[in-house]
């Protein structure tokens, strides 16, 4: 079983990497950005409830993201483990996550930080916002979840680094670049 996180402020690139390092680890990626925009196009409750905190770039509350997470889990797929994008995202969501994985038999494995310049960020998001029309690929939004990430999401790094198996991999390079150096990360371990 392995358990990996991507972490990473929005626009590092979490999401290309995991696609391409699920088929190589043969493990699914666990995206809850793609799970709350897929339940917001299908108008599920779920959806519904998600809306709001999504199109203003705060958090979705921590209970129906964690029952999102805990059923994704659970799924045939997900039985070897899984590669988390954009979750665990606050401190309680990580408690949440060493509960579940321990009810499954697993723990966290990896932790893998992506690192990009903040500039560097907000040309990326816009350019996105150009390509594929996230609705909350704007300045305002980019702007609140930036703050979010700052604030809620980056201080788990040193929660997981005081439990070791933490990795910072420069994102500014290619993409098969930056792909090379999470796989060597986590064959290393
Ligand atoms: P980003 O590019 O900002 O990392 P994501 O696609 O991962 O964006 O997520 C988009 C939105 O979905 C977030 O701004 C938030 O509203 C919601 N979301 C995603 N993951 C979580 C989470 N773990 N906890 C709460 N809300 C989440």
């Amino acid at each position: 079983m392995a358990y990996i996180i991507l972490m990473g402020p929005p626009g590092a690139g979490k999401g290309t990497q995991a696609k391409l390092l699920q088929e190589r680890l043969g493990i699914p990626q666990v995206s809850t950005g793609d799970l709350f925009r897929y339940n917001l196009k299908n108008n599920t409750e779920l959806g519904k409830l998600a809306k709001s905190y999504m199109e203003a770039g705060e958090l979705v509350p921590d209970e129906v993201t964690v029952a999102m997470v805990r059923d994704r889990l659970a799924q045939d797929d997900a039985q070897a483990g899984a590669l988390l994008d954009g979750f665990p995202r606050s401190p309680a969501q990580a408690d949440a996550l060493s509960e579940l994985l321990s009810e499954l038999g697993g723990s966290v494995n990896h932790v893998l930080v992506i690192e990009v310049d903040q500039e560097e960020l907000i040309q990326r998001l816009l350019k996105r916002a150009e390509l594929e029309g996230r609705k909350d690929d704007n300045e305002e939004t980019i702007r609140t979840r930036m703050r979010v990430y700052k604030e809620s999401t980056a201080p788990l790094i040193a929660y997981y680094e005081e439990r070791g198996n933490v990795t910072h991999i420069d994102g500014q390079e290619s993409i098969e670049e930056v792909n090379s150096k999470l796989v060597e990360a986590i064959e290393s371990h």
